[in-house]
């Protein structure tokens, strides 16, 4: 039954186009449609086996420049795939630069049950499609091998022959063609000669979502949220700025994650700014802007203090944006 894989493009670097096949940082990302990146490629058919590729181009978009609504227009087209019963897998294409927040997206809503017995991998590139060097086909292969596999659940990501888990998976080299880490969870596992073997399970309570409510989540109005750094000289001006200026802002300043130096500590200056935003309603939460680790909290932790996230700022973000849509 399980004989379809849902290929959903959405643009990046994987379905990038440069003038010369030498230049691999001066190209023009979301370039071409994902019809004509599975066309040029006889060696998907062979990771796909038995199953179909169905394509849909959802978006494309340079994934520096995600939305809300693009993640919204995502999530009902893997939503809606997933609950065909021929479905076994969505797979879809994407930018690096955003990867890790589409995919912690995805991780949190889409619910567990459409995911039983099926994944949602999402893969990418670092070289562009007209590059001489070109990794996407690779990656789209390695990540069909995934997408096909028994050993496929949840959300996961595919790139450089490593399977990432989609909660944990972040963007930590520029330009190298193995881009991402899974921090102190490590890899899921690897794709070698077509095989993808797998390594480590997710803890269970990170197996899928119990959301319900999709479709309130896919037509509501994102919460803003803002991301902040804690830096030496960090006197709390950005938060005041955020709380007085809203004229930019189509929707009021609802939250504030703090990406905090070490073990989520946040500047004094800075804190003062945000004890008054907390006072004006806003939701504050404290995360470390280290690349690994969480922050800790000792039996010591003040009252007073601020809430912290166990992930990275940007996913916290998209954790406290679920929370205030609540
Ligand atoms: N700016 C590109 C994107 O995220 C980078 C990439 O795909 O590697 O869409």
């Amino acid at each position: 039954m399980l004989n379809k894989v849902v290929f959903l493009g959405t643009g990046g670097t994987i379905a990038g186009t440069a003038q010369s096949d030498s230049d691999n940082v001066g190209y023009k990302a979301a370039q071409v449609g994902i019809d004509k990146l599975l066309e040029s490629l006889p060696a998907l058919q062979r990771a796909l086996g038995a199953h179909l590729a169905e394509t849909e181009q959802v978006m494309q978009v340079n994934s520096k420049d995600m939305v809300f609504a693009g993640w919204q227009l995502l999530l009902a087209r893997v939503v809606h795939h997933l609950a065909r019963p021929e479905v076994a897998s969505v797979l879809i294409t994407h930018g690096t630069d955003t990867l890790e927040e589409t995919a912690y997206f995805l991780h949190r809503v889409v619910p567990a049950q459409l995911l039983s017995g099926k994944a949602v991998v999402i893969t990418c590139a670092m070289r562009p499609a007209s590059s001489a060097h070109a990794d996407g086909p690779a990656n789209l292969c390695d990540a069909a091998t995934v997408a096909v596999s028994p050993l496929r659940s949840g959300v996961m990501a595919v790139c450089a022959g490593k399977v990432h888990a989609g909660v944990y998976i972040q963007k930590v080299h520029p330009y190298r063609l193995d881009p991402f880490d899974s921090g102190d969870g490590g890899p899921l596992g690897f794709v070698e000669e077509g095989e993808f073997r797998r390594v480590a399970a997710l803890p269970e309570d990170l197996k899928g979502a119990a959301q319900a409510g999709i479709e309130r989540l896919v037509t509501a109005n994102c919460p803003r949220v803002e991301v902040v750094v804690s830096h030496s000289g960090s006197d709390g001006a950005i938060i005041r700025a955020l709380q007085n200026d809203p004229i930019n802002m189509t929707e009021p300043l609802r939250g504030i994650v703090v990406s905090g130096t070490g073990n989520g500590a946040i500047h004094e200056g800075m804190e003062v700014a945000l004890g008054q935003a907390r006072q004006a309603g806003i939701l504050v939460w404290r995360t470390t802007r280290c690349a690994y680790g969480e922050v800790v909290l000792g039996s010591g932790a003040g009252t007073g203090e601020l809430p912290a996230a166990n992930t990275s700022a940007v996913k916290a973000r998209i954790d406290m944006i679920l929370a205030l849509m609540q």
